[in-house]
């Protein structure tokens, strides 16, 4: 594919990386041209939840593309984007009253954070800056990298990114520190603060506790701090219940959904609001309204992909297979016993682990030779450096699993 003129992300070409060339999928597996199984262990960036290709949300993608494909959503609507924002309104808490649909994860935080300022603007209140938890990653639009960890990713473009407060990450006996700091930070008046809740996934799969998830939404509810939920990547079952702030008890004021909302067939995302977020913006004043959209807003077809995605959640036992895969991968990671491997940890179906390392941090030289050696073995596994972290679709198998960590554990014994 040397000479494809696609430029990938995330992908530096000049090491000429080869790129397979993907013609089917179907639960757990890929398949490629050149007749491989490549077995999904990371749900394609972390979007397909239940299987690719589940037999529901494709019918009901191909039933859908009869009917409507596609229609301005400012001033106009469509049953797919009405039924869908009353049934995630029945599963999610009674507080998020709202649905606001974008695209992507990405654009899920950009109007997350737009909503946030616009509160207080409308408000009449100066309050603007946003705090954010240090490793955070919440996507690749200019305001979501902004709230996001500096570094290699993102040093090019550090001209355009907005200053934020950033609140030390809750480490296993540190929690106190982020606690305070937040408190502090809390006190100089921000608009919001926003977290990945329970676990930061492209900052390294770093998990804290549900009581270090309660303590933040309580610091900011006495200090009127809009508290902005990340799930794009936690949500749908990944940290063992529909959404991780569940486990805390947490309502936030704003939530941004996306990956796994369409059970991770095709692209779309919700910024879900409190009634007062959205009451600040109504008026009669033009204004005043929230200004923010895009061309696909509720997409028809993806917005029916997301309400099958919804009857899959009613209708299949897919708690049974969260608890299942959770109880699978735990064991697994019990069994995985190698002098390099250290870090081992879980939070519900995503595993992770350090593999000793030299250099370490994302550029570090181990991460490409992994990902060469999991391809050899036909396995789609990413690293984040020297960091290994398992995240199939619930649907997978054990002989899959099996041949996941026998990998990594074979990875250990023959790279340096
Ligand atoms: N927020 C979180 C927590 C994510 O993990 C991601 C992507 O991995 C995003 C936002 C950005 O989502 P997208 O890649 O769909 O723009």
């Amino acid at each position: 594919m040397t000479d494809s003129p696609v430029w990938h992300p995330f992908t530096q070409h000049g090491l000429g990386e080869p790129i397979p060339l993907v013609t089917h999928a179907e639960g757990a597996a890929l398949y490629t041209a050149d007749g491989r199984r490549i077995v999904d262990a990371i749900s394609s960036w972390w979007v397909t939840t239940h299987g690719h290709a589940h037999p529901r949300i494709m019918a009901a993608i191909a039933e859908q593309t009869t009917k409507l494909d596609q229609i301005i959503f400012a001033g106009w609507t469509h049953e797919p984007a009405e039924a869908l924002a009353r049934g995630l309104r029945a599963i999610l808490p009674d507080a998020l009253t709202r649905v606001f649909y974008s695209d992507s994860g990405s654009t899920s935080v950009e109007v997350a954070l737009k909503m946030a300022l616009g509160y207080f603007a409308n408000r009449g209140e100066a309050r603007s800056r946003i705090l954010v938890l240090e490793h955070s990653y919440h996507g690749d639009t200019i305001g979501a990298m902004s709230v996001g960890a500096r570094g290699v990713f993102n040093r090019a473009y550090a001209p355009l990114l907005f200053d934020v407060g950033t609140i030390p990450f809750p480490a296993a006996g540190a929690e106190q520190a982020t606690l305070d700091a937040l408190e502090a930070a809390c006190r100089t008046q921000p608009a919001a603060f926003i977290v990945e809740p329970l676990l930061l996934g492209a900052g390294g799969m770093l998990n804290y506790s549900p009581q270090v998830l309660a303590a933040m939404r309580d610091i900011c509810t006495a200090h009127g701090v809009l508290f902005i939920a990340d799930e794009v990547m936690t949500g749908w079952g990944r940290t063992g219940t529909l959404l991780a702030c569940e486990q805390a008890g947490v309502v936030p004021e704003i939530l941004c959904l996306s990956k796994g909302l369409t059970g991770g067939a095709v692209p779309l995302a919700v910024t879900m609001a409190s009634e007062g977020v959205y009451q600040a913006h109504l008026s009669q004043d033009r204004a005043a309204m929230f200004f923010h959209s895009s061309s696909y807003t509720a997409n028809p077809i993806a917005c029916a992909a997301a309400l099958a995605n919804l009857d899959v959640w009613r209708e299949e036992p897919v708690a049974t297979r969260i608890a299942s895969l959770t109880a699978r991968q735990a064991a697994r990671l019990a069994a995985l016993d190698h002098p390099r491997v250290s870090a081992k940890r879980q939070i519900g179906t995503v595993t992770a682990l350090e593999i000793a390392d030299a250099d370490g941090g994302y550029l570090s030289a181990l991460g490409p030779r992994l990902l060469a050696f999991f391809g050899s073995r036909d396995l789609l596994l990413r690293p984040l450096g020297n960091t290994v972290y398992v995240m199939p679709p619930y649907c997978i198998d054990d002989a899959d699993l099996d041949a996941i960590y026998a990998a990594i554990g074979e990875a250990c014994e023959t790279l340096d």
